[in-house]
């Protein structure tokens, strides 16, 4: 029988009978929604936010939350698998359920009050209330604990100084989760959409990510009541909580732009007839080809095991660091040389190699560059702190 190119260790069938449904529901939506007008959304450098009503009706919306909130209630393997898949439509689609689901629900939920839970999650779940999340500064994101945005308490009220960069949905968002110093450390607050102060600048002429909302985040004087401030965390140890969250999601998503990099190089290289015989008929090519695969089945084992160990609470920051980067780079190499494989075709967005190639640029950078990723393991070998 012959085997699943996209799939050549047979990593579906480890999977529960839900997991599977989940990701073939996620896989229909991105074959019928996203494939169709992602290349003139990227091209126009339009997020597509019609998407976002089905998006949230397939429950894809912190989807690992409970129940009571309006959530899906999944396990972490079917966030991975959502993930995946609808990075194989877009690493913008991913990024924008990735931020409303692991920076912005997640900390309300982790961190906020019973109170606070209820007034946001079901609304966010249900796409009415669209979040962002604000940790990184102009200044220098590898280095969150040098932060200069700051809070300072005034009668009932916080009063927020400072700015955000880089800022994924920041001009789409109800709320921003806004990371700042305090006279107590780093805390977390929901400054709403419309706050006298608060502004965001969409970010432009971006090469990556083009179908996604990016921003820069200004607050001159955002007074916040108290009843906005995320009660049960302070220090870092916060955003750095989220993000573990949102790596973790990010770890699966990339196959799937390597995947869909890898299906289109092999439908075009069986049909391009060069010195009379198609591409794929090469040695060369089969080699480039068989190596993107080793590579992709790789990394499925690897997030599989992930999933696994966070669905059993085990799962490490520095596992998550291994799969990020390891990820990332799989994915970007892929996406790069299919770009190659499609010569010149390959430059325009009518095929997606050229695409995925540019995202990937954001997603290795974003939640960690492979750098940063690379000093966390090595700080794990060693026991040496290397930043
Ligand atoms: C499209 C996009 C969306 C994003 N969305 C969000 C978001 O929603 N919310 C948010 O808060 N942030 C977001 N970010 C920010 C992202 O997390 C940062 O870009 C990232 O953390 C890197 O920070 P920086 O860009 O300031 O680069 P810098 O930190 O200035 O890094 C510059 C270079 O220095 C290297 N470097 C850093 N430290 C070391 C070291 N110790 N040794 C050697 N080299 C080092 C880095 O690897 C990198 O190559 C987004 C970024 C992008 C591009």
């Amino acid at each position: 029988m012959a085997l699943n190119p996209h799939d050549l260790f047979d990593v579906r069938s480890l999977l529960s009978e839900e997991e599977r449904a989940v990701q073939d529901t996620v896989a229909r939506f991105t074959n019928e929604r996203v494939l169709p007008i992602i290349g003139d959304a990227f091209d126009q450098g339009r997020f597509p936010r019609e998407l976002v009503e089905d998006i949230a009706g397939l429950g894809l919306l912190g989807s690992s939350l409970p129940e009571q909130y309006g959530c899906a209630g999944l396990n972490a393997v079917s966030y991975g698998l959502i993930c995946q898949e609808l990075e194989r439509g877009d690493s913008g689609i991913r990024s924008f359920v990735s931020v409303q689901s692991s920076l912005c629900m997640y900390p309300i939920f982790a961190y906020g009050s019973e109170e606070q839970r209820m007034r946001w999650l079901p609304d966010m779940a249900a796409g009415k209330v669209i979040g962002c999340f604000g940790l990184t500064e102009p200044h220098g994101g590898s280095d969150p604990a040098n932060m200069k945005t700051h809070a300072r308490r005034d009668g009932d009220d916080w009063v927020l100084n400072g700015s955000k960069m880089w800022i994924t949905n920041g001009n789409l968002a109800d709320i921003a989760i806004v990371w700042a110093q305090t006279d107590d450390g780093i805390q977390g607050f929901v400054v709403e959409k419309g706050t006298p102060g608060f502004e965001a600048q969409e970010i432009k002429h971006k090469m990556s990510l083009r179908a996604s909302v990016t921003s820069a985040l200004y607050f001159d004087n955002v007074r916040v009541p108290e009843a906005n401030r995320l009660p049960n965390v302070k220090g870092l140890k916060g955003p750095l909580g989220c993000l573990t969250q949102a790596r973790y999601g990010i770890t699966w998503g990339p196959i799937g732009a390597a995947t869909a990099c890898l299906e289109e190089v092999l439908a075009y290289t069986g049909e391009r007839i060069l010195f009379d015989r198609p591409v794929a008929a090469t040695q060369s090519a089969q080699i480039k080809m068989a190596e993107m695969a080793r590579r992709i089945t790789l990394a499925q084992l690897l997030v599989l095991q992930l999933g696994r160990l966070k669905d059993a609470g085990a799962m490490q920051p520095a596992q998550v660091s291994l799969a990020k980067w390891n990820n990332c780079r799989m994915a970007i190499d892929i996406a790069r040389e299919c770009r190659d494989l499609l010569g010149g075709a390959g430059i325009t967005t009518e095929h997606a190699a050229i695409r995925h190639a540019l995202n990937l640029e954001s997603v290795i950078t974003y939640e960690g560059t492979e750098t940063v990723h690379q000093l966390v393991i090595g700080r794990e070998l060693t026991g040496i702190n290397a930043f």
